[in-house]
Protein backbone atom coordinates (compact mmCIF):
# COMPACT_ATOMS: atom_id res chain seq x y z
CA UNK A 1 0.00 0.00 0.00
CA UNK A 2 1.22 3.17 -0.86
CA UNK A 3 1.09 5.95 1.82
CA UNK A 4 -0.44 9.52 2.48
CA UNK A 5 1.97 12.15 0.80
CA UNK A 6 2.14 14.91 3.60
CA UNK A 7 2.24 17.71 1.03
CA UNK A 8 4.80 20.19 2.68
CA UNK A 9 4.77 23.18 -0.10
CA UNK A 10 0.44 23.29 0.08
CA UNK A 11 0.44 23.47 4.05
CA UNK A 12 3.49 26.01 3.79
CA UNK A 13 1.00 27.97 1.49
CA UNK A 14 -1.55 28.27 3.66
CA UNK A 15 0.19 29.17 6.78
CA UNK A 16 1.82 32.37 4.52
CA UNK A 17 -1.80 33.45 3.78
CA UNK A 18 -2.16 33.91 7.40
CA UNK A 19 0.92 35.41 8.13
CA UNK A 20 0.09 38.34 5.12
CA UNK A 21 -3.10 38.61 6.62
CA UNK A 22 -1.67 39.09 10.50
CA UNK A 23 1.27 41.44 8.93
CA UNK A 24 -1.31 43.43 7.08
CA UNK A 25 -3.31 43.74 10.52
CA UNK A 26 0.03 44.52 12.15
CA UNK A 27 0.60 47.34 9.71
CA UNK A 28 -2.49 48.99 10.16
CA UNK A 29 -2.58 48.70 14.01
CA UNK A 30 1.47 49.91 14.79
CA UNK A 31 2.15 51.77 11.12
CA UNK A 32 5.23 49.44 11.47
CA UNK A 33 6.24 46.19 8.72
CA UNK A 34 8.23 43.45 10.16
CA UNK A 35 11.34 43.67 9.12
CA UNK A 36 14.03 40.53 8.66
CA UNK A 37 18.04 41.37 8.07
CA UNK A 38 19.56 38.32 6.47
CA UNK A 39 23.18 38.25 6.33
CA UNK A 40 25.23 36.35 3.69
CA UNK A 41 28.52 36.12 3.93
CA UNK A 42 30.86 34.38 0.78
CA UNK A 43 29.39 33.40 -2.46
CA UNK A 44 28.26 29.79 -1.61
CA UNK A 45 25.63 29.02 -4.15
CA UNK A 46 23.50 27.08 -1.76
CA UNK A 47 23.24 29.12 0.34
CA UNK A 48 22.39 32.07 -1.60
CA UNK A 49 19.73 30.52 -2.81
CA UNK A 50 18.12 29.65 0.33
CA UNK A 51 18.61 33.03 1.19
CA UNK A 52 16.70 34.47 -1.88
CA UNK A 53 14.16 32.04 -1.48
CA UNK A 54 13.27 33.42 2.22
CA UNK A 55 13.59 36.76 0.75
CA UNK A 56 11.17 36.33 -1.80
CA UNK A 57 8.68 34.95 0.81
CA UNK A 58 9.32 37.57 3.39
CA UNK A 59 8.21 39.96 0.31
CA UNK A 60 5.29 37.73 -0.73
CA UNK A 61 3.82 38.08 2.75
CA UNK A 62 4.24 41.87 3.15
CA UNK A 63 7.02 41.65 5.28
CA UNK A 64 10.21 43.79 4.38
CA UNK A 65 14.02 41.78 4.04
CA UNK A 66 17.59 43.32 3.86
CA UNK A 67 19.90 41.47 2.82
CA UNK A 68 23.71 42.25 3.98
CA UNK A 69 26.72 40.38 1.70
CA UNK A 70 29.49 40.26 3.01
CA UNK A 71 33.13 39.25 1.06
CA UNK A 72 34.03 35.59 1.74
CA UNK A 73 37.63 37.45 3.56
CA UNK A 74 35.02 38.58 6.09
CA UNK A 75 36.56 38.76 9.76
CA UNK A 76 34.64 37.84 12.78
CA UNK A 77 35.21 41.91 14.31
CA UNK A 78 33.72 42.46 11.22
CA UNK A 79 30.70 40.70 11.25
CA UNK A 80 30.09 41.04 14.59
CA UNK A 81 30.06 44.46 13.93
CA UNK A 82 26.93 44.57 11.91
CA UNK A 83 25.30 42.48 14.29
CA UNK A 84 26.00 45.14 16.56
CA UNK A 85 24.23 47.68 14.69
CA UNK A 86 21.17 45.62 13.64
CA UNK A 87 20.76 44.36 16.81
CA UNK A 88 20.68 48.55 17.98
CA UNK A 89 18.30 49.28 15.16
CA UNK A 90 14.47 49.38 15.53
CA UNK A 91 13.13 49.06 12.10
CA UNK A 92 15.35 45.44 11.94
CA UNK A 93 13.02 42.92 14.03
CA UNK A 94 14.54 40.07 12.82
CA UNK A 95 18.22 38.77 12.32
CA UNK A 96 19.40 35.42 10.46
CA UNK A 97 22.72 34.78 9.63
CA UNK A 98 23.05 32.51 6.83
CA UNK A 99 24.91 29.20 7.45
CA UNK A 100 27.74 27.79 7.13
CA UNK A 101 30.16 31.01 7.42
CA UNK A 102 33.55 30.43 6.39
CA UNK A 103 35.97 28.62 8.13
CA UNK A 104 37.66 32.01 9.52
CA UNK A 105 34.73 33.18 11.03
CA UNK A 106 33.75 31.99 14.97
CA UNK A 107 30.42 31.31 13.96
CA UNK A 108 28.84 30.65 17.92
CA UNK A 109 30.59 33.86 18.79
CA UNK A 110 28.17 34.84 15.62
CA UNK A 111 25.27 33.90 16.80
CA UNK A 112 25.51 34.20 20.31
CA UNK A 113 25.75 38.17 19.76
CA UNK A 114 22.50 38.10 17.74
CA UNK A 115 20.04 39.86 20.41
CA UNK A 116 17.62 36.96 21.82
CA UNK A 117 14.82 39.21 20.49
CA UNK A 118 15.66 39.25 16.85
CA UNK A 119 16.98 35.69 17.23
CA UNK A 120 14.25 34.65 14.69
CA UNK A 121 16.03 31.21 13.88
CA UNK A 122 15.99 30.35 17.78
CA UNK A 123 19.59 29.66 17.77
CA UNK A 124 20.70 31.77 21.09
CA UNK A 125 21.20 29.75 24.64
CA UNK A 126 17.70 32.26 25.88
CA UNK A 127 15.55 31.25 23.53
CA UNK A 128 17.00 27.42 23.48
CA UNK A 129 16.29 26.98 27.10
CA UNK A 130 12.94 28.89 27.09
CA UNK A 131 11.84 26.09 24.38
CA UNK A 132 13.34 23.32 26.67
CA UNK A 133 11.22 24.67 29.08
CA UNK A 134 7.75 24.76 27.41
CA UNK A 135 7.47 28.87 27.49
CA UNK A 136 8.89 29.61 24.31
CA UNK A 137 9.72 33.10 22.83
CA UNK A 138 10.13 31.72 19.34
CA UNK A 139 10.68 28.11 17.67
CA UNK A 140 13.46 26.73 15.88
CA UNK A 141 11.92 27.33 12.28
CA UNK A 142 12.79 23.54 10.60
CA UNK A 143 11.36 21.44 14.00
CA UNK A 144 8.67 23.80 14.32
CA UNK A 145 7.81 23.23 10.66
CA UNK A 146 8.01 19.42 11.14
CA UNK A 147 5.21 19.60 14.07
CA UNK A 148 3.37 22.13 11.70
CA UNK A 149 3.04 18.92 9.08
CA UNK A 150 2.18 16.61 11.80
CA UNK A 151 -0.51 18.58 13.06
CA UNK A 152 -1.76 18.99 9.31
CA UNK A 153 -1.66 15.36 8.78
CA UNK A 154 -3.26 14.90 12.18
CA UNK A 155 -0.58 12.56 13.36
CA UNK A 156 -1.15 11.13 17.00
CA UNK A 157 1.83 11.84 18.49
CA UNK A 158 1.20 11.46 22.38
CA UNK A 159 2.46 8.22 23.60
CA UNK A 160 3.86 7.52 20.74
CA UNK A 161 7.47 6.45 19.91
CA UNK A 162 9.54 8.82 17.82
CA UNK A 163 12.97 8.25 16.90
CA UNK A 164 15.01 11.27 15.71
CA UNK A 165 17.82 10.75 13.53
CA UNK A 166 20.74 13.06 13.83
CA UNK A 167 21.76 15.44 17.05
CA UNK A 168 22.30 18.84 15.77
CA UNK A 169 21.59 22.11 17.17
CA UNK A 170 19.74 23.05 14.33
CA UNK A 171 17.37 20.57 13.55
CA UNK A 172 18.15 16.84 15.44
CA UNK A 173 18.14 18.14 19.26
CA UNK A 174 15.39 20.89 19.06
CA UNK A 175 12.60 18.60 17.32
CA UNK A 176 13.50 15.61 19.97
CA UNK A 177 12.85 18.68 22.62
CA UNK A 178 9.55 20.02 20.64
CA UNK A 179 8.47 16.50 20.15
CA UNK A 180 8.61 15.77 24.26
CA UNK A 181 6.81 18.85 24.83
CA UNK A 182 3.47 18.45 26.90
CA UNK A 183 0.86 19.60 23.85
CA UNK A 184 0.09 19.07 20.50
CA UNK A 185 2.10 17.62 17.93
CA UNK A 186 3.93 16.59 21.33
CA UNK A 187 3.71 14.31 24.01
CA UNK A 188 5.74 11.82 22.18
CA UNK A 189 8.09 8.98 23.82
CA UNK A 190 11.59 10.20 21.88
CA UNK A 191 14.69 8.54 21.34
CA UNK A 192 17.67 10.44 19.39
CA UNK A 193 19.69 8.27 16.98
CA UNK A 194 23.07 9.47 16.00
CA UNK A 195 26.63 8.82 14.24
CA UNK A 196 27.53 6.63 17.58
CA UNK A 197 24.13 5.01 18.14
CA UNK A 198 24.14 0.98 17.87
CA UNK A 199 21.66 -1.35 16.46
CA UNK A 200 20.28 1.94 15.21
CA UNK A 201 18.44 0.08 11.99
CA UNK A 202 16.54 -1.68 14.75
CA UNK A 203 15.68 1.30 16.82
CA UNK A 204 14.22 3.02 14.17
CA UNK A 205 12.30 -0.02 13.20
CA UNK A 206 10.12 0.60 16.38
CA UNK A 207 9.49 3.82 15.46
CA UNK A 208 5.27 5.40 14.98
CA UNK A 209 7.19 8.55 13.96
CA UNK A 210 10.62 9.02 12.40
CA UNK A 211 12.18 12.48 11.74
CA UNK A 212 15.34 11.68 9.70
CA UNK A 213 17.66 14.66 9.42
CA UNK A 214 21.16 13.23 8.94
CA UNK A 215 22.46 14.53 5.23
CA UNK A 216 22.96 11.23 4.22
CA UNK A 217 21.14 10.17 0.78
CA UNK A 218 18.56 7.71 1.22
CA UNK A 219 20.00 6.59 4.05
CA UNK A 220 16.38 5.20 5.81
CA UNK A 221 15.36 1.82 4.08
CA UNK A 222 11.85 0.33 3.55
CA UNK A 223 13.40 -2.54 5.94
CA UNK A 224 13.89 0.14 8.71
CA UNK A 225 10.48 1.62 8.79
CA UNK A 226 7.43 -0.26 10.44
CA UNK A 227 4.68 -0.67 8.59
CA UNK A 228 2.39 2.32 8.66
CA UNK A 229 4.86 4.68 10.45
CA UNK A 230 5.12 8.46 9.75
CA UNK A 231 8.02 9.56 7.70
CA UNK A 232 8.95 13.56 7.89
CA UNK A 233 12.49 13.69 5.78
CA UNK A 234 14.41 16.68 6.91
CA UNK A 235 17.37 15.71 4.80
CA UNK A 236 18.45 17.61 1.34
CA UNK A 237 21.04 15.66 -0.34
CA UNK A 238 22.34 16.94 -3.84
CA UNK A 239 22.97 13.78 -5.91
CA UNK A 240 23.83 14.73 -9.68
CA UNK A 241 21.56 17.24 -10.54
CA UNK A 242 18.60 15.81 -8.22
CA UNK A 243 17.60 16.64 -4.43
CA UNK A 244 17.06 13.59 -2.34
CA UNK A 245 15.94 13.40 0.83
CA UNK A 246 17.34 11.03 3.74
CA UNK A 247 15.08 8.73 2.90
CA UNK A 248 14.65 5.97 0.27
CA UNK A 249 10.94 7.28 -0.97
CA UNK A 250 10.23 5.20 -3.59
CA UNK A 251 11.00 2.17 -1.39
CA UNK A 252 9.95 3.42 1.72
CA UNK A 253 6.20 5.17 0.71
CA UNK A 254 5.04 1.65 -0.03
CA UNK A 255 5.32 1.01 3.96
CA UNK A 256 5.00 3.97 5.58
CA UNK A 257 1.57 5.18 6.83
CA UNK A 258 2.39 8.56 5.51
CA UNK A 259 5.51 10.63 4.71
CA UNK A 260 6.90 13.78 3.18
CA UNK A 261 8.52 14.79 -0.39
CA UNK A 262 11.78 15.95 -0.88
CA UNK A 263 11.61 18.71 -2.13
CA UNK A 264 8.15 19.89 -1.37
CA UNK A 265 8.43 18.66 2.01
CA UNK A 266 10.04 20.40 5.29
CA UNK A 267 12.10 23.16 3.21
CA UNK A 268 9.23 25.41 2.26
CA UNK A 269 7.78 25.07 5.98
CA UNK A 270 11.22 25.99 7.31
CA UNK A 271 11.19 29.30 5.33
CA UNK A 272 7.18 29.45 6.52
CA UNK A 273 8.04 29.21 9.95
CA UNK A 274 10.42 31.94 10.10
CA UNK A 275 8.35 34.36 8.50
CA UNK A 276 6.05 33.58 11.39
CA UNK A 277 8.95 34.27 13.95
CA UNK A 278 10.16 37.48 11.91
CA UNK A 279 6.44 38.75 12.73
CA UNK A 280 6.35 37.28 16.47
CA UNK A 281 9.64 39.33 16.88
CA UNK A 282 7.76 42.48 15.77
CA UNK A 283 5.07 41.99 17.57
CA UNK A 284 7.48 41.73 20.64
CA UNK A 285 9.74 44.40 20.06
CA UNK A 286 6.83 47.31 18.55
CA UNK A 287 4.84 46.09 21.36
CA UNK A 288 7.31 46.36 24.07
CA UNK A 289 8.12 50.03 22.44
CA UNK A 290 4.78 51.45 22.47
CA UNK A 291 3.75 50.00 26.32
P1 LIG B 1 24.50 18.08 10.66
O1 LIG B 1 25.55 17.62 9.73
O2 LIG B 1 24.75 19.30 11.52
O3 LIG B 1 24.08 16.90 11.63
C1 LIG B 1 23.91 15.61 11.14
C2 LIG B 1 23.56 14.70 12.27
O4 LIG B 1 23.37 13.39 11.73
C3 LIG B 1 24.64 14.58 13.34
O5 LIG B 1 24.05 14.57 14.61
C4 LIG B 1 25.31 13.26 13.02
O6 LIG B 1 25.77 12.57 14.17
C5 LIG B 1 24.16 12.45 12.44
N1 LIG B 1 24.65 11.43 11.52
C6 LIG B 1 25.48 11.59 10.47
N2 LIG B 1 25.69 10.41 9.88
C7 LIG B 1 25.01 9.48 10.57
C8 LIG B 1 24.84 8.09 10.45
N3 LIG B 1 25.44 7.38 9.49
N4 LIG B 1 24.06 7.46 11.36
C9 LIG B 1 23.45 8.15 12.34
N5 LIG B 1 23.57 9.47 12.49
C10 LIG B 1 24.34 10.13 11.62
O7 LIG B 1 23.21 18.32 9.75
P2 LIG B 1 21.88 19.19 9.98
O8 LIG B 1 21.15 18.73 11.17
O9 LIG B 1 22.19 20.63 9.84
O10 LIG B 1 21.08 18.77 8.67
C11 LIG B 1 20.68 17.44 8.43
C12 LIG B 1 20.05 17.37 7.05
O11 LIG B 1 18.91 18.21 7.00
C13 LIG B 1 20.96 17.86 5.92
O12 LIG B 1 20.67 17.12 4.75
C14 LIG B 1 20.52 19.30 5.70
O13 LIG B 1 20.76 19.76 4.39
C15 LIG B 1 19.04 19.18 5.97
N6 LIG B 1 18.40 20.40 6.42
C16 LIG B 1 17.21 20.70 5.84
C17 LIG B 1 16.50 21.80 6.24
C18 LIG B 1 15.18 22.06 5.62
O14 LIG B 1 14.68 23.15 5.74
N7 LIG B 1 14.57 21.06 4.97
C19 LIG B 1 17.01 22.72 7.26
C20 LIG B 1 18.25 22.28 7.88
C21 LIG B 1 18.91 21.16 7.45
P3 LIG B 1 26.99 13.11 15.09
O15 LIG B 1 26.41 14.24 15.89
O16 LIG B 1 27.33 11.94 15.92
O17 LIG B 1 28.06 13.56 14.14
Amino acid sequence: MSARLIDGKAVAAEIRTRIAGEVASFLARTGKVPHLAAVLVGDDPASAVYVRNKQTACEKAGLKSTLHRLSVTTTTEQLLELIAQLNADPDTHGILVQLPLPAQIDSQHVLDAVTPLKDVDCFHAENVGLMVQGRPRFLPCTPSGCQQLLIHAAVETAGKHAVVLGRSEIVGKPMAMLLVQKGQAADATVTICHSRTQNLAEIVKQADIIIAAIGKPQFVTANMVKPGATVIDVGINRVGDKLVGDVDFDAVKEIAGAITPVPGGVGPMTIAMLLQNTLRAAQIQVGASQT
